[in-house]
């Protein structure tokens, strides 16, 4: 099982998982960079993940249903209009033998869920390598209920987060800690892999425990006054 990284749009990864010819696709925002790939690796589908409800994240859904065939997809109650599975905080399903399970990482939206499958985490807007989504619902409350469940999670867990804003995000933690250590070698080592026209992404949980300082606050009014600094950044 490898998980691949569609680009889409200006700076939006689809996540894809692949096993002998067959995929499950990841907020697929946009088709024709999906298409794109089955086609010309002759795969299938046969599930979608839907994080949120956000064009770049579910835009692409309804064609590449049409022209892969109708397959389950998961997704919260805020894409309802096109989840077949409405998922919900708590809940687990298996996709190819694998645990999946659902937690509710919302304040990006109102029900911006997460997926564990395996040890891959698929945490769309909610959480990103060095940083967190905009909180577009003032539910900071909700926000910061998300980052400890991220927090909680086992350091070897790979987070395949929606959107490539790394250097951004670690640019705006050096501006915050000027002398964190972990936070200029992640800058150096990320550069290298952009320069090199690689993804940052997957980040690991334990890399963000080192750099994100989103996961690091120690309560709302801590995050949310990162959050604001970093909205202006
Ligand atoms: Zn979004």
């Amino acid at each position: 099982m490898k998980i691949v990284a569609i680009p889409a749009f200006n700076d939006n990864y689809i996540w894809t998982v692949v096993d002998n010819g067959r995929a499950i696709v990841v907020d697929p925002g946009e088709a024709t960079p999906v298409a794109a790939y089955l086609d010309a690796n002759d795969i299938a589908l046969d599930a979608i993940l839907l994080t949120h409800k956000h064009d770049d994240h579910v835009g692409g859904v309804r064609e590449v249903v049409e022209k892969f065939g109708d397959v389950p997809i998961y997704g919260p109650t805020e894409v309802s209009e096109l989840a077949t599975e409405v998922v919900r905080d708590g809940d687990t399903f298996e996709l190819w033998g694998v645990d999946v399970s659902v937690s509710r990482t919302a304040g990006h939206t109102e029900e911006h869920v997460s997926f564990l499958m395996g040890d891959a985490l698929f945490c769309g807007d909610a959480l990103f390598y060095g940083g967190c989504g905009r909180v577009f619902t003032g539910d900071y409350g909700a926000a910061f209920e998300g980052m400890q469940y991220f927090a909680g999670l086992d350091d070897s867990v790979r987070v395949y987060a929606g959107h490539e804003y790394t250097m951004t995000n670690l640019r705006f933690a050096q501006s915050v800690e000027p002398d964190n250590e972990a936070v200029a070698a992640a800058v150096e080592e990320v550069a290298a892999v952009l320069e090199a026209g690689e993804p940052s992404l997957p980040s690991t949980i334990g890399r963000e425990r080192e750099v994100n300082l989103f996961l690091q606050a120690d309560s709302v009014e801590e995050f949310k006054s990162l959050r604001d600094i970093r909205d202006g950044f």
